[in-house]
């Protein structure tokens, strides 16, 4: 039995049940493995702006804590519930082992459609969910990020309200932050930036020239946009874009830097062209060289995943691709080249850990600075998946995987068991 459940929560399992296999774990080292250490939910009751009071849930879920603090986002979305946030909490930890950070994985929500309610009410309530978690984060316990639906100013006011309890100002408890609190320039662009540095090394690797490639990108958040905009730096043309409010298309590529701008300004692309609108479903399978979903969890099923017209397949979201979809994949690894989540999102959380550090130190760092070393960890974890691979004969995710479960449980089994 467990309190945790649901399709993404279910496909962790999964994914964690391959490896294991794969690595041949002992079926009672596994729970150890994959079973989360801490699962908090609690209740954030708000004043909304009529004089009503409204109660949101909130959690948080810490996966591991044997190789340091935990680390993870937190994401403000109406679809947020335990079990996809215990997945969430769950995949981080591969995440951070495959890069070499020293955290396990982390993981919080709160089930809320960030655009229901005011700015005064988004303040209100991201205030009340840092000050329920105060007992739970710290730190060296739990250092909280951004996520779906939460940016760098939710990320200010988890700080000054962790910060006004401790009767000081502690910026290292949460990353993303504005750079005027204490944030690391380069934070808000390294997911995004991460994506595109891996796909151009795999066009480079593939012989294909980044000048007129063509991308299509899922999902123009924080990730989306900044993946769009630095493979567009690259000469690559994005041929397709969509977010929840709609999608646009043009063959000869579309105008990012204007796109980005629209975007920022009204929210959404949506109104920023009805000549190029088109379906949101048709993209995914749209005849491109990389494909980047940087949406939702899940949108790429057996069927879809049958239907890819892409060389790679640069995963921007964490766990776009259900398992069933992995076994088409792996049938088609010589025509698609896959970037798993773990690796090709790990950009944003390499640079909340040079954020944690230079709060720590007290020592910041310049831009150029922290993108070259982001870049130096995404090319030695890169490397060390495609040996990987080819060592053990598997697909990429299947090595990505492997790697940073291998070091989780190196982790727990030098300590040992307590008491
Ligand atoms: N939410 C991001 C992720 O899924 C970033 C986490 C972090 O920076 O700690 O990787």
């Amino acid at each position: 039995m467990t309190v945790f459940s649901g399709p993404v929560f279910d496909m962790a399992v999964k994914q964690f049940g391959v490896i294991a296999d794969h690595l041949d774990i002992p079926e009672d080292e596994r729970g150890r493995l994959l079973m989360p250490k801490r699962a908090v939910t609690v209740s954030c009751p708000i004043h909304r702006d009529d004089g009503s009071i409204a109660v949101f849930e909130g959690y948080r879920v810490q996966h591991h804590l044997t190789l340091g603090p935990t680390k993870g986002g937190t994401r403000f979305a109406a679809s947020v519930d335990l079990g996809e946030v215990a997945a969430l909490a769950i995949w981080m930890s591969w995440k951070c082992a495959l890069v070499g950070l020293p955290y396990g994985g982390a993981k919080g929500g709160i089930c809320v459609d960030p655009s229901s309610i005011s700015r005064l009410e988004l303040e209100a309530l991201s205030r009340r969910y840092m000050q329920e978690m105060i007992p739970f984060v710290g730190p060296h316990t739990d250092v909280m990020a951004p996520d779906m639906g939460t940016n760098e100013q939710v990320m200010a006011w988890f700080m000054d309200t962790y910060s006004m309890y401790q009767g000081r100002t502690v910026t290292e408890i949460v990353t993303g932050k504005p750079v005027a609190s204490g944030g690391t320039l380069g934070r808000r662009e390294a997911t995004g930036r991460g994506v595109a540095h891996l796909a151009r090394k795999v066009l480079d690797e593939l012989g294909i020239a980044a000048e007129g490639a063509t991308a299509v990108i899922q999902g123009f958040g924080n990730v989306g946009s900044y993946a769009a905009s630095e493979l567009h730096r690259f000469g690559v043309k994005i041929i397709a874009v969509s977010d929840h409010s709609g999608a646009l298309t043009c063959r000869s590529g579309l105008d990012i830097p204007t796109l980005m701008r629209h975007a920022q300004q009204h929210g959404s692309i949506a109104g920023f062209s009805s000549e190029l609108c088109c379906d949101p479903d048709s993209i995914l399978t749209m005849p491109c060289d990389i494909l980047v979903p940087a949406a939702m969890e899940q949108v790429i099923d057996a069927t879809t995943a049958e239907r890819l017209q892409c060389r790679i397949l640069a995963e921007g979201a964490n766990g776009p691709t259900t398992p069933a979809a992995d076994l088409v994949l792996a049938d088609r690894e010589q025509e698609i080249f896959l970037i798993p989540d773990i690796l090709c999102n790990s950009g944003g959380v390499v640079v909340s850990y040079f954020e944690w550090v230079q709060d720590l130190q007290q020592l910041f760092w310049t831009e150029e600075e922290v993108t070259r070393r982001e870049y130096e960890i995404l090319d030695r974890a890169f490397a060390q998946m495609v040996s990987r691979a080819r060592q053990d004969q598997v697909f990429n995710r299947t090595a990505a995987m492997a790697i940073g479960v291998e070091r989780v449980r190196a982790g727990k089994n030098t300590r040992g068991l307590f008491p």
